[in-house]
């Protein structure tokens, strides 16, 4: 018998055949995780298949089996393979998300310093010296151990020459699995209880002989072995104690897996689902349709939820994911960030108590391991957690939610394979028959214009629901004030959206209103202070100081040859001047000292953070309780959490924030939602910064008014024309989609055409330049190869908007063609260097 093994090493996509040992015949079956031969190491691999002849005259054997049952099934291969051609990634990459971190290892090199020194007479550079003393001072190291100790640095050249010159040896290795399953001490009674008498006498009267009795009377009751903690708690034993009795043959010590929990700390309560509102219901009944009877398989496509912000999709979600049960299968609930949805988190795992396992980053490996092991062993039927939740290894998987699946964060862009949590969901449920619920107020115009080409089942939800009443209720009444109802609260339970309100910060500047905040802005913040209700305070953090405008006339500096915004940068070389590029095409100019449209002075870069924002608030009402919700003030494990909860028990007035406040808060106290200016992203060059921009405008403006309070926006701009402004300000979804898709259709970008972004970084400003001009020359010839030259495009080479990230240079080139893939099937890419690395990304949410 031989094996099919794809082969977890980096840049090879590979399968091979290996042959099985007579000690492993009949215990490897597909999906097993075994470890290889390959090249000069050993390296892991996952079964593909098991085959009676193999593709070579020679194979080599498999060495070990690592873990004892499969650790993925065959349909979610299918899903692997059809990932590994939809991202150009190789099919190991793909098949190693369905294993927890730990278990998913890849070959590496040992480096150790020889015995004797040899002689010579060629001085040490420098980089060769730091790692002689650095495996001098910790012994031998792994490849990715001295990359830790030497982040960002090219060490591996002078590695290298230190193992030709003898001071060196290498060995290939592969790293044992980090983790393990966790096992626990069991006690039981080893004799019959009236036995067990007998031993009264033995145990003698001393106080241990007291303690020892009690051990053997709590274990009469209990007819299974029980964890030791529980003998110690009722009995005030000790390890000793148990072990006396062991050894007199009382009891009987065994050891038994457990599984970690990491719900075992957190704090929920289990609640009664809610009668459905009838918007809620009619919705419920198409999408029960869609899911089918139990046993029936997905027919493959998705469901769309556009429901807008606060109109109940969730509790929809917790009712398919309840049927989903029932009918005996598993389901996924994906959230955009764990640690910035703790309501939603909560919501799942009080509705279903016992049964949700909850992946996410501040995870141990073992914790993470342990729920991996429940959900395949199908103890926990639910996961919620980021876009790698999806790759949780259930037994019988029946359904993936993806709630606000707009959000960016559903993509992997910084590792292998690059993906998107939506495409990658559309292929698993044609892999595997995989029911598919993707939930948004904001759908991207991408994908809606994909569901009405394919005609999938399409579900809105126009109204807000009426919530928070007692809530509400009780705290107006503590701080002994009356609610104005903003709506009838009679009968119909629906919630008018919040009136937004769009100020043309020229018009206050003409004024003579200098500050960061329009009067009205400040007239609403002062009525909240003094009513006792909160507000939030918006600032786009992506793009702050990069692009220079006008405060007369709101003129942004744009490309003189395309168009597209410039952005601000320091000029390299000695004089450091303050220069403006075009990240689309190359262009560079002057900084100017007047602006090109009206000739004002007033032209520079727009800066402000929160910080800033909070000392004016601060300054204007000294009262007020204001609270910093940023990178800066997250930096800490569990910061989120502390933040929202204080903000929610109404410990702050004023909560100052950046994108953290789009992801579906529900505030009932919250009525004036600021956006200081909206401007910000609009300007970012990138074709999806309108779309981008009318998202985080209307999921921000959500967050106002969803209780019996009602409430208000206030969006500051100096571009109140534009219109992902005017759309959001009116809460237009589909005024916007027709413009955002007539843009589109225009330039020739997604829906009507796909991207392909190749990325080259380097160390050298130079080389990951030059890498980028070759690629796109290569790239060329397969268009005029494949005969594509009609409808296929390159943009670029040219440096990327975050032209240098972890101290390297970053340069882009840009496929744009109807079926890119048709262009690049079977093509080699270049494979990574000592100086420059390379990326590819299928289409990507962001040319940044
Ligand atoms: P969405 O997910 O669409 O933003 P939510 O599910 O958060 O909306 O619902 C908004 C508010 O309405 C929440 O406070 C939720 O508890 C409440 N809610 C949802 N469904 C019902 C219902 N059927 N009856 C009463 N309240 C509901
Ligand atoms: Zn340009
Ligand atoms: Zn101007």
């Amino acid at each position: 018998m031989f094996v099919q093994v794809a082969v977890n090493v980096p840049h090879v996509s590979g399968v091979f055949d290996y042959h099985l040992p007579p000690e492993l015949a009949g215990r490897v079956s597909t999906g097993c995780l075994v470890s290889v031969p390959f090249g000069k190491q050993t390296v892991q691999g996952i079964v593909l298949g098991l085959v009676e002849q193999a593709q070579v005259m020679e194979t080599k054997p498999v060495y070990a089996l690592l873990d004892d049952e499969p650790v993925i099934n065959e349909s979610r291969i299918r899903f692997g393979q059809m990932l590994s051609e939809a991202t150009l990634s190789p099919l190991a990459a793909c098949l190693a998300l369905f294993l927890p971190p730990g278990l998913s290892q890849q070959a590496d090199t040992l480096f150790r310093l020889v015995e004797t020194q040899p002689e010579t007479q060629q001085a040490l550079s420098p980089r060769q010296n730091q790692i002689l003393s650095l495996l001098k001072e910790r012994g031998p190291l792994r490849g990715r151990q001295i990359d830790a100790a030497f982040p960002r640095r090219n060490w591996k050249d002078a590695a290298r020459k230190l193992v030709k010159a003898g001071w060196l040896t290498l060995q290939p290795v592969l790293p044992a699995p980090s983790v393990h399953p966790k096992k626990a001490r069991m006690v039981q009674l080893a004799v019959p209880p009236e036995e067990a008498e007998v031993f009264r006498d033995r145990l003698g009267k001393s106080e241990a002989g007291k303690r020892r009795w009690r051990v053997v009377e709590f274990l009469e009751k209990e007819p299974w072995p029980v964890l030791v903690s529980w003998v110690y708690a009722a009995s005030g034993a000790n390890s000793t104690d148990l072990e006396r009795l062991a050894e007199a043959g009382l009891i009987t010590l065994t050891e038994t897996e457990v599984w970690r929990d990491p719900l075992e700390q957190m704090e929920w309560a289990p609640f009664e689902p809610p009668p459905l509102t009838p918007d809620q219901e009619s919705v419920w009944g198409s999408i029960q349709e869609f899911l089918g009877k139990a046993g029936e398989r997905a027919d493959g496509a998705p469901l769309l939820l556009h429901g807008v912000t606060g109109s109940g999709k969730t509790e929809l979600y917790l009712r398919a994911i309840e049927k989903t049960i029932a009918d005996g299968k598993q389901a996924v609930f994906l959230v955009p960030e764990i640690a910035l949805t703790p309501q939603t988190v909560r919501r799942v795992l009080g509705r279903f108590p016992g049964k949700v396992g909850l992946v996410h980053s501040g995870l141990s490996p073992g914790e993470r391991y342990d729920t991996w092991r429940r959900m395949r062993a199908g103890v926990l039927p639910v996961v919620v957690g980021p876009r790698s939740a999806m790759f949780s290894p259930f037994p019988n998987l029946g359904l993936i939610i993806l709630d606000e699946f707009h959000d960016d964060s559903y993509y992997q862009g910084d590792a292998q394979p690059g993906y998107h949590a939506v495409d990658a969901a559309l292929l698993y449920s044609r892999a595997a028959g995989v029911r598919v619920i993707l939930g948004s107020a904001t759908p991207p115009v991408s994908i809606l214009y994909r569901a009405r080409l394919e005609k999938w089942p399409i579900l809105s939800l126009p109204n807000r629901i009426l919530a928070h009443r007692q809530v509400v209720e009780h705290q107006m009444k503590r701080l002994g004030r009356e609610i104005t109802p903003a709506a009838d609260s009679g009968e119909t339970a629906v919630l008018p959206l919040p009136p937004v309100r769009v100020i043309d910060m020229r018009e206050e500047l003409k004024d003579g209103n200098r500050s960061i905040f329009s009067r009205l802005l400040k007239q609403g913040l002062a009525d909240v202070v003094a009513s006792g209700q909160q507000a939030i305070l918006f600032l786009n953090r992506r793009g702050r100081a990069t692009y220079v405008f006008c405060r007369d006339c709101g003129y942004v500096a744009r490309c003189a040859r395309c168009d597209s915004p410039l952005t601000l940068h320091m000029e390299p070389g000695e004089n450091r001047n303050e220069i403006l590029v075009c990240h689309t095409c190359n262009y560079s100019r002057k900084v100017p000292g007047t602006c090109p449209q009206c000739g004002s002075l007033h032209i520079r870069q727009y800066g402000s953070g929160t910080e800033k924002v909070e000392s004016e608030v601060q300054a204007m009402f000294p009262e007020a309780r204001t609270l910093r919700w940023d990178a800066e003030t997250t930096r800490q494990k569990g910061a989120h959490e502390i933040i929202l909860s204080h903000f929610v028990n109404h410990r702050a007035d004023i909560l100052i924030g950046t994108q953290m406040l789009a992801k579906g808060l529900d505030l009932p106290l919250v009525t004036l939602v600021g956006v200081v200016l909206a401007d910000v992203g609009l300007n970012f060059p990138d074709y999806r910064a309108p779309e981008r921009t009318f998202q985080l405008l209307t999921q921000v403006a959500g967050r106002a008014g969803r209780s019996p309070l009602g409430g208000q926006v206030i969006i500051q701009t100096f571009q109140p024309e534009a219109y992902p402004i005017q759309a959001a300000s009116k809460h237009d979804y589909y005024g916007f989609y027709g413009l955002e898709l007539e843009k589109r259709r225009e330039i020739g970008y997604p829906p009507f055409s796909r991207l392909v972004r190749f990325e080259t970084r380097s160390l050298q400003a130079s080389a990951g330049e030059e890498a980028a001009k070759k690629l796109a020359e290569r790239i060329s010839f397969w268009i005029d190869q494949g005969g594509f030259q009609e409808s296929a495009g390159l943009i670029g080479p040219a440096p990327c908007f975050f032209q240098r990230v972890n101290a390297q240079y970053r340069w882009q080139v840009v496929l744009r063609a109807p079926d890119p893939l048709a262009i690049l099937k079977g093509k080699d890419f270049p494979a990574d260097t000592e100086k420059v690395a390379y990326r590819v990304e299928v289409s990507p949410p962001d040319l940044l």
